[in-house]
C-alpha cells in the first residue's frame, strides 16, 4: 500500500489556484547588487545594550535574550519618506544592526551560528513607546506597538564578503543633524551569534530572515519631517524623512 502523499502540494499552487493574487514577496535591497533579498520573518532581540535596558527601567544582569517580531512587508527602505503611523503621539527611533540569514538551521551553536549569515545592514526599529508603555502596564504582547505598516527602515543589505562579520564599531543615530543615540557593537549583551543559537533553539531560521539586533542608549521621539540618519560602522548609513501624521 502507497501512503499518502506528502502535504506540501501547497507550496507547487499556482497563481490561478489562489482565491485572489498574492502580495508580492516581502524584499530588501542588496548593496551594489540590482538583486534583491527575499524577507521571510523579521526578529528583534529586546535589550541587548546595558545602558539602553537600564533607560528603559530593567536591570540587565544575566536576563537571558528575548524576542518580537515585526512582519515581513514592515520592512521599507531606508531612504526618501518614511510614513508616520498612526496611534501614537510618542514615535521611538531605535538604530540596529541587522542581521540578513542565507541558510537556515535550528539548534544552531553560537559556534556555527556566523556561517548562516548572509550580510548585515543598518536598521531602524521604529516605536510606538506609547502603546509599548501601555501593554507592559497590561502585561499584553508589544506587537501593537512594534509591527505596523513601515514599522522597520532597513538599508541595503551588504553581504558577508564585504562586511566580514562585524563584532565592534559605533552604532549612533541622529535626528535632524543632532546627535541622539550613541552605543558600539562591542556592549551587544547577547552578540550576533548568540543571538542566532538562541532563535534557532525557539524556531528553525530558514533563508530570508532578518534580525534586528538590539538598540543603544538614547531612544527618543521622532516628529513628522524629522531627518533620521544612522551608522553602523563597517556596514554603512542611511538617511530618511518622516511623513506627516495620518489624518
Ligand atoms: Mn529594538
Amino acid at each position: 500500500m502507497n501512503p499518502p502523499p506528502p502535504t506540501v502540494i501547497h507550496l507547487k499552487a499556482v497563481m490561478s489556484d489562489f482565491v485572489f493574487p498574492p502580495a508580492p514577496q516581502a524584499s530588501g535591497a542588496v548593496a551594489g547588487s540590482e538583486a534583491r533579498f527575499p524577507i521571510r520573518r523579521v526578529f528583534c532581540v529586546g535589550r541587548n545594550y546595558e545602558a539602553h535596558a537600564r533607560e528603559m527601567g530593567n536591570d540587565p544582569d544575566r536576563e537571558p535574550p528575548f524576542f518580537f517580531m515585526k512582519p515581513a512587508d514592515a520592512v521599507v527602505a531606508a531612504s526618501g519618506t518614511v510614513p508616520y503611523p498612526p496611534l501614537t503621539d510618542d514615535l521611538h527611533h531605535e538604530v540596529e544592526m541587522v542581521v540578513a540569514i542565507g541558510t537556515g538551521g535550528a539548534n544552531l551553536s553560537a559556534h556555527q551560528a556566523l556561517e548562516h549569515v548572509w550580510g548585515y545592514a543598518v536598521g531602524v526599529d521604529l516605536t510606538r513607546r506609547d502603546l509599548q508603555a501601555v501593554a507592559k502596564k497590561m502585561g499584553r504582547p508589544w506587537d501593537w506597538a512594534k509591527g505596523f505598516d513601515a514599522s522597520a527602515p532597513c538599508g541595503p543589505i551588504v553581504p558577508v564578503g564585504v562586511t566580514g562579520h562585524p563584532r565592534a564599531g559605533s552604532v549612533s543615530l541622529t535626528v535632524n543633524g543632532d546627535p541622539r543615540q550613541q552605543g558600539d557593537l562591542e556592549e551587544l549583551i547577547w552578540p550576533v551569534a548568540d543571538v542566532i543559537a538562541y532563535i534557532s533553539q525557539s524556531v528553525a531560521l530558514a533563508p530570508g530572515d532578518l534580525i534586528f539586533t538590539g538598540t543603544p542608549a538614547g531612544v527618543g521621539a521622532l516628529q513628522p519631517g524629522d531627518r533620521v540618519g544612522a551608522t553602523v560602522s563597517g556596514v554603512g548609513s542611511i538617511s530618511f524623512t518622516m511623513g506627516q501624521r495620518p489624518a
